[in-house]
């Protein structure tokens, strides 16, 4: 009889998964509840859903499925560099950019390196660093003091930097806190930070933006060889579940992420869909206006029953429920209610709500009434 049991890798042994927001369909099994009848504010996914555009496409395309999509996505990237003022072969396309961050960490990190990034980043940040055998560095996040409170301090960052530091995560604006760095603040980390350390610049929520001092990444590409930086269609462009996002860079590192890219990964209806969506500027405004009216009516609802949130850019908010925040999650949970739980970010008070509809901003709010009032 065999007695062992096949062993990972050391780094694997250690590593907790990713939680994902909790899906409608598993939500609806547990409870017994109509899907039709619950809210999911847990993802960051568009309410609004895909332009018109991208579905067309999609139907368009679905005939022929049956061949393997185009590998260098050629399309959708000569789309994308003439949107953006780069050339093609700046560009990198991934299975969302989830998949970007992990070939950034495939090429550049591993035993002996390091990855820095900051308390409250984006969890794919350490596990992408972790599964690769590399050593996260975190940097402590802002108090308040002199900085957005619970925002990256780059500061910290740099000091954090070792010899043995290869990339740097900055997520502007960053999930879950929705804080971002100013232009001049980045500015003053790139100028800084030495040139062998890759600096990711993850802009997954850049559509959404509203802010005079966010920085454009994409034009340092140039003076700064070691930036990267990261998009998706997953948030504003609303095709989360078709898995499509991507990285600019030099020349030179999109050629280093493409030799570990996998030959097909990014299928071929979502090549399709992106690259419509890029046509679509008024569904992306449309997007945006909606988004600039939710959070509006998230804070207003927030400081109505007297609790404190984070600022936020992005297409979702951090609010504190003044108590642990589990406990409200799964009470919410039973009225139909899903939103985000952030112990893991080391915010355990906080809940992560995502912009819905107008309607379903007010049933959370209603619903988060209700289970603060204990009942
Ligand atoms: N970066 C950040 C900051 C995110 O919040 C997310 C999605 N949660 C991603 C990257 C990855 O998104 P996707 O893989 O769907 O592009």
């Amino acid at each position: 009889m065999q007695t062992m049991r096949p062993e990972p890798m050391p780094p694997i042994e250690g590593l907790t998964p990713y939680q994902p927001g909790k899906p409608i369909e598993e939500l609806a099994r547990e409870l017994g509840l109509d899907p039709r009848r619950i809210v999911k504010l847990a993802s960051n996914e568009n309410p609004l859903g895909p332009s018109p555009k991208a579905m067309a496409a999609i139907t368009q395309g679905w005939a022929e499925i049956a061949r393997y999509p185009d590998g260098n996505g050629f399309a959708l990237k000569q789309k994308l560099a003439a949107k953006l003022s780069v050339k093609m072969a700046q560009i990198t396309l991934g299975n969302g950019s989830n998949d970007v961050l992990d070939l950034i960490a495939r090429v550049f990190l591993g035993p002996g390196r390091s990855a820095v990034f900051a308390e409250h980043a984006f969890a794919v940040y350490p596990i992408a660093t972790q599964a690769v055998g590399a050593r996260a560095r975190v940097a402590p996040a802002h108090d308040g003091s002199c900085g957005p409170r619970f925002g990256h301090d780059l500061e910290a960052m740099l000091a954090q930097v070792a010899d043995d530091t290869a990339v740097v995560f900055i997520a502007n604006p960053n999930n879950p806190t929705g804080t971002w760095v100013s232009r001049e603040a980045l500015w003053g980390f790139l100028k800084a930070v030495p040139g062998r350390v890759i600096v990711v610049v993850d802009e997954a929520y850049c559509e959404y933006v509203e802010a005079e001092d966010y920085p454009n990444a994409l034009a340092w590409l140039e003076e700064f060889p070691n930036l990267i930086v990261t998009r998706t269609f997953s948030k504003a462009y609303g095709l989360a579940g078709l898995r499509v996002g991507y990285a600019v860079s030099s020349p030179e590192v999109a050629e280093l992420l493409n030799r570990v890219r996998q030959p097909f990964n990014v299928n071929r209806l979502a090549l399709l869909a992106a690259e419509a969506a890029l046509d679509d500027e008024a569904h992306l405004e449309a997007s945006r206006v909606l988004n600039r009216a939710g959070l509006a009516q998230l804070a207003e609802g927030f400081r109505a029953l007297g609790l404190d949130f984070i600022p936020s850019l992005g297409n979702f908010i951090a609010v504190d429920v003044g108590r642990e925040a589990g406990p409200v999650f799964a009470a919410l949970l039973k009225k139909g209610v899903i939103v985000r739980p952030v112990a893991n970010y080391g915010l355990p008070n906080h809940l992560r709500v995502s912009v819905g509809t107008p309607e379903e901003n007010a049933r959370f709010l209603a619903a988060l009434e209700e289970v603060l009032a204990g009942a």
